[in-house]
């Protein structure tokens, strides 16, 4: 006897209606579909240097020891983390990238009956974590691509446990400054756990952007998000971490899966802290490049949403769509954000300086005089 199956039905309403996260397309999936070879990608704020030799090297060493469980409680990492960032190890938790400190956030503060706020045009990851635990969210209408801190707070019910802020934002790049950043903290409930998402902190370079650790002391009910996979260039191994009061973390740590983050990664990740050289330089490349590259989109008439991350925004003029599918062609992945409300725009990751050029070459080719 054959009985229907019907597995949606089955699921928790709050996974039924979710679109899974699309990433950046891989260069090597692109040549597969294409039969191209030599294609760059610049579609997902990695760091286009690769890794340092420090860490490849700690990687290698931490591969000896792969068939025994990592330390669950990344003890060396923790302790190096802490001094680096100057906080007490027990107010750090780890996650496998900082994606996975958002869903341990999620996991711990939101449900049936509870809901988050955030931005228009913020991390996609913020709705998909809050909706799978079944609460509600609420997105706030955004000006001129940024986060508009009175609407925020005005969205606020009664039943929110939860805001997510970007700072700066992906994909629009733009931030909120130390002072409207510190008024809205004021003006948030202690009841909501605000996550603050530095995860392009340490590329910028602004005198008005505000540290959110500098903050925490004041608002036991924040969490500073950030992450290894952008300046540090380990997008592949996962390590991310989020900083708040050890009452917070405490939470967080017991929702957290006993190995989250394992042994070659947190290896990597100590390594990363050590080299500071490779920060510097990344740092250095980022901000030639971001010249570079705002320059380009000048001369084509393609305007640019100012950004502080290593990614730059930019408006087509038209559906973006196609510019996207014919610059694939070219062997040049960008990324379309449309899910993200924007579906004129492109963003466009600052790469090595040829592959800036090329993309820019690729872009006049597609859309000059856009
Ligand atoms: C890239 C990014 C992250 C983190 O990614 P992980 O690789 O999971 O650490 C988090 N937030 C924003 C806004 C990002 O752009």
């Amino acid at each position: 006897m054959s009985e229907s199956f019907d597995a949606a039905a089955l699921a928790v309403a709050g996974v039924r209606g979710l679109k899974p996260y699309q990433p950046g397309k891989p260069i090597e999936e692109l040549e597969r579909e294409l039969g191209i070879r030599g294609s760059i990608k610049l579609a997902s704020n990695e760091n286009p240097r690769g890794p340092g030799p420090a860490v490849l090297a700690a990687i290698s060493a931490a591969a000896a020891g792969a068939s025994r469980y990592p330390d669950g409680g990344a003890f060396r990492l923790r302790a190096r983390l802490g001094a680096e960032l100057g906080v007490d190890a027990g107010q750090i938790t780890l996650g496998n990238g900082s994606n996975d400190v958002l869903e341990l956030v999620a996991h711990a503060f939101l449900g049936p009956g509870r809901s988050a706020v955030a931005s228009a045009h913020a991390f996609i990851v913020y709705p998909l974590a809050t909706r799978a635990r079944g609460a509600e969210f609420i997105e706030v209408p955004a000006r001129q691509w940024t986060a508009d801190p009175d609407a925020l707070v005005a969205a606020i019910r009664a039943d929110t446990s939860v805001l997510f802020l970007a700072n700066p934002n992906n994909p629009t790049g733009t931030w909120l400054t130390t002072p409207v950043l510190e008024s809205l903290l004021a003006r948030v409930p202690r009841r909501v756990i605000v996550v603050l998402d530095e995860a392009y902190f340490e590329y910028v370079d602004a005198a008005d952007y505000p540290d959110g650790l500098r903050l925490l002391a004041a608002h036991p009910n924040l969490v500073v998000a950030r992450t290894f996979s952008k300046i540090h260039g380990l997008a592949a191994l996962r390590v991310g971490y989020g900083v708040s009061s050890p009452a917070v973390a405490d939470l967080l740590n017991r929702v957290r899966q006993p190995f989250n983050v394992n042994a070659l990664a947190q290896a990597a990740a100590v390594a990363a802290l050590d080299d500071r050289a490779y920060v510097v330089e990344s740092r250095r490349l980022n901000v030639a490049g971001m010249q570079q590259v705002r320059a380009g989109l000048d001369r084509l008439g393609l305007a640019a949403i100012p950004s502080l991350g290593n990614f730059v925004t930019f408006d087509c003029g038209r559906p973006a769509r196609p510019i996207y599918e014919a610059l694939l062609r070219e062997g040049v992945i960008l990324r379309p954000i449309a899910e993200y409300g924007m579906p004129n725009h492109l963003r466009l990751t600052i790469g090595l300086e040829a592959e800036n050029e090329r993309a820019l070459a690729a872009l006049a080719r597609v859309c000059g005089g856009a």
